[in-house]
């Protein structure tokens, strides 16, 4: 491949789990991928070292107090530095970006999703909350701009991977898998009293604090199935969670004939990183391979929507619609914010959500406005909740 080939490549949240394993699939790539800017929240050290080895036209630290020690340490390599959540917005709207992966945690991810999109930006997206709080907007101002929304979630890669090809015929059913994660089987009894040290360790998965949460509470799944509808434009009856331990097959679709096609590999985020990169092209990789000797049985449940309500709470949310899934998505927020900071048991999770979802007035038709004050109020009233 040419030079000017490669595609210039802008990793929002770098320093965190999805942005670090991005810039190893960009190091294994070189002769594809460059990359064009980096952002961290609060991480300088990470920043500046990743800054120096990968050579960015610009990075973004929004912890405005960490702007000196960025500055300081990139500026004479002709580093552009910026800080805090407005430049965010403006420095995925360079000129020379192609693509712009978004890894940033939460509701901070759609203001630079939204910049991104009307910039005319490809988006690479890993942040699924930016979808699940507007997914109707995102979609359809991303149909307007001709910006493709490449999915990296594990999931979304395996039903895109498993759509393409056959994008002409309509899919019957889009079935979720999902590990489980740590307390799969458990009865409440069990979960009144699990601590954050047994929510954080993930069996499959080595994620960031807030979706390894998400993960043990099947928040995380919830929030998939409303990504699921808005990427592939079905409706929520017809996306099914199955439980599937092993986490091997990473998700299926089934069409109209009955026929249905899975995804297959072993757990590594990189992969769905790297086919979000590339596509439409795969590219070789290093990457350990499945060995079925060491998986003779693959297994699947069906999920305890009743012990661990929030899937079937995201589900409701769907198919409410409107402002309803932003106000799912800002109190689970506070919510897991308020389990990790031990101010409520696991359980009380979901009862924040459930009791949010019933006070916030419904919006059926937001607009971009009525988002963020949806989200700000949630919080607000999440917030009051747990104190
Ligand atoms: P991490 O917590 O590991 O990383 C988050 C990144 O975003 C860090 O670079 C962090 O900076 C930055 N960041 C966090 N909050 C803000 C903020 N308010 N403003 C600006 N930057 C911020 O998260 P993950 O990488 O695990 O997850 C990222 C996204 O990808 C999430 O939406 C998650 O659901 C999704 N995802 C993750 C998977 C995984 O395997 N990890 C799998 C599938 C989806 P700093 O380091 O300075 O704090
Ligand atoms: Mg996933």
């Amino acid at each position: 491949m040419m030079k000017d080939e490669k595609k210039n490549i802008a990793i929002l949240g770098s320093t965190g789990s999805i942005g670090t394993q991005t810039l190893e699939v960009i190091a294994a790539n070189p002769d594809h991928f460059e990359v064009e800017v980096l952002t961290a929240n609060s991480n300088a050290e990470l920043l500046i070292t990743q800054a120096k080895k990968f050579n960015p036209n610009a990075v973004v630290i929004t912890n405005e107090d960490k702007y000196a020690e960025v500055f300081e340490a990139l500026n004479p390599l002709d580093i552009k530095v910026y800080a805090g959540e407005k430049a965010l917005i403006s420095v995925v709207e360079m000129d020379t970006i192609d693509l712009v992966l978004t890894a940033l945690v939460g509701y901070a991810g759609l203001m630079p999703t939204i910049a991104a999109i009307k910039a005319g930006k490809h988006i690479a997206l890993a942040n699924k909350e930016t979808l699940v709080v507007a997914g109707e907007l995102i979609t359809k101002l991303a149909y307007d701009k001709g910006v493709n929304l490449y999915p990296v979630d594990s999931e979304h890669s395996a039903i895109f991977q498993c759509l393409t090809g056959e994008f002409h015929n309509p899919t019957e059913k889009i079935i979720l898998t999902a590990s489980g994660g740590p307390f799969r089987g458990k009865n409440t009894d069990f979960l009144k009293t699990v601590t954050k040290a047994q929510a954080l360790n993930h069996p499959n998965w080595d994620m960031g604090a807030k979706i390894t949460i998400d993960s043990a509470s099947l928040m995380n799944k919830g929030l998939e199935v409303i990504e699921a509808k808005w990427l592939f434009g079905v409706r929520y009856d017809q996306i099914e969670v199955v439980i599937h331990p092993q986490s091997i097959i990473h998700s299926m679709v089934q069409f109209t004939d009955g026929s249905i096609k899975a995804q297959l590999g072993l757990p590594d985020m990189r992969l769905p990183i790297q086919f979000a990169l590339s596509y439409p092209n795969r590219l070789d990789s290093d990457f350990q391979r499945f060995n079925f000797a060491d998986y003779p049985s693959l297994t699947f449940e069906q999920p305890d929507m009743e012990t661990f309500r929030n899937l079937k709470l995201a589900y409701e949310a769907m198919e409410k619609g409107g402002n309803q899934p932003c106000i799912l998505n800002a109190a689970n927020e506070i919510a897991v914010e308020g389990f990790l900071s031990d101010k409520i048991g696991f359980l009380e999770m979901s009862d924040v959500v459930e009791k949010c979802m019933g006070i916030l007035p419904h919006i059926s038709q937001p607009s971009i406005e009525d988002y963020v004050n949806t989200d700000k109020e949630t919080r607000i009233k999440a917030l009051e909740i747990i104190n």
